[in-house]
């Protein structure tokens, strides 16, 4: 609807008006009569005419007689409407009252209006007034609406830009600006489908750095991005257009090669993405050598979704990792069996600890002196129904890397104290004897193990002086403060801590004194190797010792398999040892019997050294 400021302006000079008629006196009189009004007016004879004005220049509204020579007004008006140029145009048809004029075909042709002959000089111009106050607003509502239009174009088209920047972010790492995992997977799932639709090809490299977390812990985290932002230009820029790089997260980088049918051509890229390494980054003035494995899968017909493909790659870098000589492995079947292997007994070692299918075996710790056992070690069991004894060296890994190390671990504690509160309440073992428990690096991280001891000391009875906790080198190395603060909560209450596998870490004698260790157990390759005078054992052992006596910190030998370890082990004052020398890992019930009796005045094993460690089985 036209507003009031709108009608108010209605302007007539900027008003054209055509008036067709034959007769030249009647578009005399009525053109001079609307151009008093201010209409401009121009003036047609005939129906050809008219058209042509028209077509030259659209007037704004047509007064139209009916009755012409040639084409008459109806058919004049029913060709301006049928044209969509001129078909807006109101048209206002004349009719002299003597006349046939039929109405209903005036409007049905396409009329506006029609004012009767002779006129009534203000009946015409009200009419006109109407028409073009119509046309006006409707050619108002026209622009309006247009401009409406264009407004909602334009919105959608910010909306749709703004979308997209969206879905670009959610695409897209923020660091490297390199497309993210989930535009990763999406693009495979294409390559995939390609592959299992038609004849294209491709490889999937899955690259992590090495040596990342220690720039990214050692430098810090700003300093990491830096590198990771210098490590995926370098990337890119080693590879092909049509090549895709994604960052998965952290130091993990992975490609889609399209157009490799064969490992040979994905190695060859991979030998020359490697070459990315290849001399160091300088970044904030620092010189940083990094390094990376890759593992590569080729794809094939046996995958079905994508994830299969980038697990398997991830897998096969793992082995890359693992290997001292390659940089990158690439995917074949067999590792898929070794990894459908692993879950199998990730299930299976779950189930045997909700079930109660471990067991503890206990291996004496001796006094080198009197042959007596002075304390035990807790070495887990599983025996599978399948596979029989599974060893802890196999299994404790896969319960380290799901999280079962946590209620195995309680597990373990728990038995074992309970165990050695009975043999307490028997009487077998006298209140000195200890009971040994291994903690793996997670346990030991668990802000929830210092409570658990407690309940299981509670709950058992033990006192915890008589619990021994091995720890290896490794839990120290991982973080100084949070370590030092479980270690004094376990000092507090007067557990003993024992530092395992002395010798095969980062074995530093340095750093001994820093720790409260009660009991140090020199590894068994230490043990081993002192039969061999050329060994520089012979010599590191006694230094050792020596250290460890200051300290005030006993030393247990372990895996002493031999009389003549024992006799130097007895010479150098080792206060303990262990080993299938005296006794391998047992059930309760055969240990039971050697409790309390001197191992010396028992037949030793002499012949231990060719024992596998893992087939531990009861004697
Ligand atoms: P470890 O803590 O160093 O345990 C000593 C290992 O040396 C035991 O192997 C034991 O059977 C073996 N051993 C003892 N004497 C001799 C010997 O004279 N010669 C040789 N060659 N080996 C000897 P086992 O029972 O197979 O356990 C292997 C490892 O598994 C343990 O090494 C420990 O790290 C881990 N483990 C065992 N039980 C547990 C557990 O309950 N919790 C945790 N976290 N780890 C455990
Ligand atoms: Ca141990
Ligand atoms: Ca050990």
């Amino acid at each position: 609807m036209p507003d009031r400021h709108f009608i108010q302006s209605f302007d007539h000079v900027s008003i054209d008006i055509l008036i067709v008629d034959d007769k030249p006196n009647n578009l005399r009189l009525l053109s001079t009569l609307l151009e008093r009004e201010g209409y401009s007016v121009r003036k047609a004879l005939d129906g050809e005419m008219a058209i042509t004005a028209i077509n030259t220049l659209s007037p704004d509204l047509v007064l139209l007689d009916i009755m012409m020579p040639g084409l008459d007004g109806y058919e004049v008006c029913k060709r301006l409407k049928d044209n969509p140029h001129t078909t807006e145009i109101p048209i206002i048809f004349l009719t002299a009252l003597n006349e046939a004029f039929d109405k209903v075909k005036a409007f049905d042709v396409g009329g506006s209006d029609y004012i009767t002959k002779p006129f009534q000089i203000e009946e015409v111009l009200i009419r006109i007034r109407n028409q073009v106050m119509l046309k006006l607003s409707e050619e108002r509502m026209r622009h309006l609406n247009a401009e409406l239009e264009e407004r909602v174009i334009e919105r959608t088209q910010q909306l749709q830009s703004a979308n997209q920047q969206l879905l670009d972010m959610a695409l897209h790492d923020m660091l490297t600006g390199l497309p993210n995992r989930a535009l990763f997977m999406q693009e495979l799932q294409g390559a995939l489908d390609a592959h299992h639709q038609g004849n294209e090809t491709f490889a999937v490299l899955f690259l992590d750095c090495d040596r990342f977390k220690i720039v990214n812990d050692s430098l810090g985290h700003c300093f990491g991005d830096a590198v990771l932002i210098h490590i995926s230009q370098r990337l890119r820029s080693n590879l092909e257009p049509t090549d895709l790089l994604a960052r998965l997260g952290g130091d993990e980088f992975a490609v889609l090669l399209p157009n490799i049918l064969h490992s040979d051509q994905a190695i060859a890229r991979t030998e020359a993405l490697l070459q990315t390494f290849s001399h160091p980054f300088q970044i904030e003035g620092r010189e940083i050598f990094l390094d990376a494995s890759v593992g590569i899968v080729v794809g094939n017909k046996t995958y079905s979704k994508p994830e299969y493909i980038l697990r398997d790659a991830d897998n096969a870098m793992y082995r890359a990792k693992a290997s001292k000589n390659h940089r990158y492995h690439v995917f074949d079947a067999s590792m898929h069996q070794e990894a459908l292997q692993r879950l199998q007994l990730e299930v299976d070692l779950r189930r045997a600890i909700e079930q109660g299918g471990l067991t503890l075996y206990y291996q004496p710790i001796v006094c080198l002196k009197t042959g007596r056992i002075v304390a035990v070690e807790a070495l887990v069991r599983w025996f599978h129904e399948a596979h029989g004894m599974i060893s802890p060296v196999d299994f404790i890994p896969v319960a380290e890397e799901t999280g079962l190390i946590h209620p195995l671990g309680n597990w373990v504690l728990l038995e074992g104290c309970r165990q050695l509160r009975q043999w307490q309440v028997n009487q077998q073992v006298d209140e000195s004897f200890s009971m040994s428990i291994n903690l793996s690096v997670q346990q030991f991280h668990d802000p929830h193990l210092i409570d658990h001891i407690d309940q299981i000391l509670q709950a058992t009875q033990v006192r915890p002086q008589n619990l021994d906790l091995e720890i290896t080198e490794s839990v120290i190395m991982e973080g100084l403060m949070p370590t030092m603060n479980m270690l004094h909560q376990i000092k507090a209450r007067q557990i003993l801590l024992s530092l395992d596998d002395f010798g095969t870490g980062f074995s530093s004698l340095s750093y001994l004194h820093a720790f409260p260790f009660d009991l140090l157990k020199i590894d068994k390759s230490f043990i081993q190797r002192l039969d061999h005078t050329s060994s520089e054992s012979v010599n590191l052992v006694p230094a050792i010792m020596a250290i460890a006596q200051t300290l005030k910190i006993q030393v247990i030998a372990e895996g002493i398999e031999s009389l003549p370890q024992l006799r130097d082990l007895q010479r150098l004052n080792c206060a303990r040892g262990q080993g299938f020398l005296f006794a391998k890992p047992m059930p309760p019930e055969s240990l039971q019997p050697l409790l309390g009796v001197s191992l010396f005045n028992q037949p030793l094993s002499l012949d231990y050294s060719s024992t596998e460690v893992r087939s531990s089985r009861p004697t």
